[in-house]
């Protein structure tokens, strides 16, 4: 039985999805990263290798209060974006828990959403 390696896009875990496992997944279905618990929709599952997923959100932990929240695609767009000292953006949102302003910084590449985080103390 085959076994398609899917490489998580956030901590680069690789998820294990058999044939049967894909065979139960449907567009519209949400895997979540066993290790960041990164959600991700599947958008693709024709059989075989035609298997796709979309990142929808990361949980994380605000460093301010220590409460974990979910960081997804629309939080983002609709996040005010500043330039740090660096002259890179970064995306400012508010967490839920303290509202503390938490400054995550995305390296976005041309093959989609591939995100890596960074804290910024923000005090
Ligand atoms: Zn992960
Ligand atoms: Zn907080």
């Amino acid at each position: 039985m085959a076994t398609l390696e899917i490489e998580c896009p956030i901590c680069a875990e690789v998820l294990e999805l058999s044939d049967q496992d894909r065979a139960e997944l449907q567009p519209g279905d949400v895997i979540v990263c066993d290790s960041c618990n990164a959600e991700m929709e599947v958008t693709r599952s024709g059989g075989g290798d035609d298997f796709e997923l979309e990142l929808l959100g990361i949980l994380t932990t605000c460093p301010s209060c220590g409460e974990e929240f979910e960081v997804t695609e629309e939080l983002l767009a609709t996040a005010p974006t500043v330039e740090a000292a660096d002259g890179s953006e970064v995306s400012v949102v508010p967490c839920p828990h303290c509202h503390a302003r938490i400054e995550l910084e995305f390296e976005e590449e041309s093959d989609g959403a591939d995100l890596s985080r960074q804290y910024q103390s923000n005090s």
